[in-house]
């Protein structure tokens, strides 16, 4: 008996999922340390922006007012990124524990994420059919 529109379920065994999540625990410490890193190089980001922002005008052109607050904002969008990296590190981890992992997790998607795809970003949340668009050309 088949049933052609039920999406195989992909099987893991526990060999696989070690491998999944060694990988997935490699990833973490990687972006921990570069989280580190970036909290050594300027520990106080925010507060300095803040106490140094009111002296700008006065010795600074616009364009290195403007240069200085660009900075600040791709520090800023690094940090935030790195952190939602991290976290989808993390909830990958929960799903292995809760057994779910590889399933899509769009909400009513039955689909399961490809296991060549989890060998390259084991973090993947989303089956290629639910995949946002802009994200296509980043993962396979
Ligand atoms: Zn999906």
């Amino acid at each position: 008996m088949e049933f052609p529109f039920i999406p195989m379920k992909p099987y893991f065994t526990e060999k696989e999922l070690e491998v999944y999540k060694k990988k997935l625990l490699d990833k973490k410490k990687e972006l921990e340390q570069g989280l580190n890193k970036f909290a050594e190089k300027d520990p106080n980001l925010k507060g300095d922006y803040d106490t140094r922002y009111p002296d700008f005008g006065a010795s600074q052109s616009v364009d290195e007012e403007a240069l200085e607050v660009a900075s600040y904002e791709s520090s800023l969008s690094l940090e935030h990124n790195l952190e939602l990296r991290l976290q989808d590190l993390e909830q990958a981890l929960k799903r292995i524990k809760k057994g779910t992992y590889g399933k899509c997790q769009q909400k009513d998607c039955d689909g399961y994420i490809r296991k060549e795809r989890l060998e390259i970003y084991p973090e993947a949340k989303f089956c290629m059919r639910c995949l946002p668009e802009k994200s296509k050309h980043t993962e396979i």
